[in-house]
């Protein structure tokens, strides 16, 4: 395959990606909206089956993307990428992938041309998860995620 027959994430670092580009990298696959615990001896970070309180757990996607931050001051912001930020993104996030110089795989859906293929694939939280609003914060441990 030569050059012009390549995807831009093929050929574009991430840093270099516009912004309609890089947001179409996110697959929606809601697992970055999990509430996460840090241990506080260890500092080790446990994902949860809880889910921020702005994610439809229905279709797994925020329900109000444009103005999470301000709503969710914790909420994740992934650019720029940070070896932190990157740490704390599961192994299949295409973001993650990328920065490590990996493929996006073949349920993406830049791939696949169905938006839906995340969901087929089960990859996303959609339907799986429980809302924070529904979960006192005393009892988040008892969702952690091995
Ligand atoms: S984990 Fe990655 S692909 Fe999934 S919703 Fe978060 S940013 Fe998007």
């Amino acid at each position: 395959m030569n050059q012009q027959n390549l995807n831009f994430w093929e050929t574009k670092p991430l840093e270099q990606m516009n912004q309609k580009e890089w947001e179409s990298l996110c697959d929606g696959c809601g697992q970055c909206c999990l509430v996460r615990l840090q241990d506080e001896e260890t500092d080790e970070i446990h994902s949860t089956s809880v889910a921020c309180k702005l994610l439809n757990t229905k279709t797994g996607r925020c329900s109000d993307y444009q103005n999470r931050k301000q709503r969710v001051p914790g909420c994740l912001i992934l650019r720029p990428l940070t070896d932190y930020i990157i740490r704390l993104l599961p192994d299949t996030c295409a973001y993650r992938l990328l920065a490590q110089g990996e493929t996006l795989p073949d349920w993406h859906p830049l791939i696949s041309g169905d938006s839906q293929s995340v969901i087929k694939a089960g990859i996303s939280v959609a339907g799986n998860v429980i809302s924070e609003n529904h979960v006192h914060p005393d009892d988040l441990d008892q969702f952690v995620i091995e």
